[in-house]
């Protein structure tokens, strides 16, 4: 009988602390369970006072557990809503986010991915060589002897023994024609390293060679080419010419000119009014390059090009200082 009313108790309290939320809602119950004056557990003590004296022992112990049990409920119930208090409010989440800062691909990267993108479709393959090459990849196997200028200690960033900062991306069309057989179709993309600084020279700039070989190659297959590639790359229709040039390593050699692509040929200071922009040299594979690799020249004739691409990026963007590539300011890299 008692134990039951023992347990009613206990289901109320549960009842009556869970609903209150406001620690005055909270006192209010304390009084009403374990008050001195007009608690429930006043009302059982006495009850103890009526029972036979056998059973007041066990009744009192279940009394006083239900005390501590109910105290220890309060308390619990005090921390929780004083912590509900002091904790930060809560999180409004109609609020804007932070927007994280993401990364954008470096114009260099990007209009180096557009190039590879251009020549892949036209059916070439990326191929790529060491940064520090041998002098027999960057001169030698190009046809430049030991006494050509473009050797000299001014120019070229030497490094121990025979090894050397690569002035040109060209040894990679020797490595490549040393491992295979034509016919060849690359495009060598990369960083190559020269003792230059100014406006539009960095002692370190990204350079594009390609490579043809096959049987029947001609120079108008590779006027050809250079039109079709700018013409995609600008995304307009651009004219090119060439003007007699002279590299070591092709015979007969070119410079490219490629129409003005800022003011279409009218004239404008970037191509100091000419309506031209050199673009970068080319030229017939010189025999001489193929009886370095073993290929037969009396079989074979091939054509190379390079142009840089930092340059490209430069004309694309209406770039006016090569060093802003280098300068990592967000400020400008955004614009990307
Ligand atoms: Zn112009």
């Amino acid at each position: 009988m008692h134990l039951e009313r023992i347990e009613q108790i206990r289901r109320d309290f549960s009842r009556d602390i869970e609903e209150a939320s406001t620690e005055s809602a909270l006192l209010e119950v304390k009084g009403q369970y374990v008050g001195k004056k007009r608690g429930v557990l006043q009302e059982l003590m006495a009850a103890l006072k009526t029972l036979p004296p056998e059973e007041r022992r066990a009744f009192g112990q279940s009394v006083n557990a239900l005390k501590q049990e109910l105290e220890a409920g309060v308390e619990a119930a005090l921390g929780r809503i004083r912590a509900a208090r002091n904790a930060p409010p809560p999180v409004d989440v109609t609020l804007p986010g932070i927007r994280p800062d993401l990364g954008t691909i470096h114009p260099i990267s990007r209009v180096r991915r557009e190039i590879e993108e251009i020549f892949l479709s036209m059916g070439y393959a990326v191929a790529s060589g060491p940064e520090v090459e041998d002098a027999y990849h960057n001169f030698e196997a190009l046809n430049t002897p030991a006494d050509h200028p473009s050797r000299d200690i001014q120019d070229t960033f030497y490094l121990e023994g025979d090894l050397l900062l690569r002035t040109q991306t060209s040894p990679v069309q020797i490595r490549t024609m040393e491992a295979r057989k034509p016919p060849i179709k690359i495009i060598a993309p990369g960083r190559v390293f020269r003792r230059d600084d100014d406006v539009s020279h960095s002692p370190m700039f990204f350079q594009v060679e390609g490579l043809v070989v096959d049987e029947g190659i001609t120079m108008a297959h590779l006027k050809g080419t250079l039109a079709h590639f700018y013409a995609k790359l600008f995304q307009k229709d651009v004219a090119v010419r060439f003007r007699p040039s002279y590299f070591p390593f092709t015979e007969p050699s070119a410079e490219t000119d490629l129409s003005c692509v800022l003011c279409d040929g009218a004239g404008c200071p970037v191509c100091k009014r000419t309506g031209w922009l050199e673009v970068g040299g080319c030229g017939m594979v010189d025999p001489a390059v193929f009886g370095f690799v073993g290929i037969d020249p009396e079989r074979y004739t091939g054509f190379a090009f390079g142009l840089g691409i930092d340059r490209m990026a430069m004309l694309k963007y209406g770039i006016d200082h090569i060093r802003h590539f280098c300068d990592n300011d967000l400020r400008f890299l955004e614009q990307f």
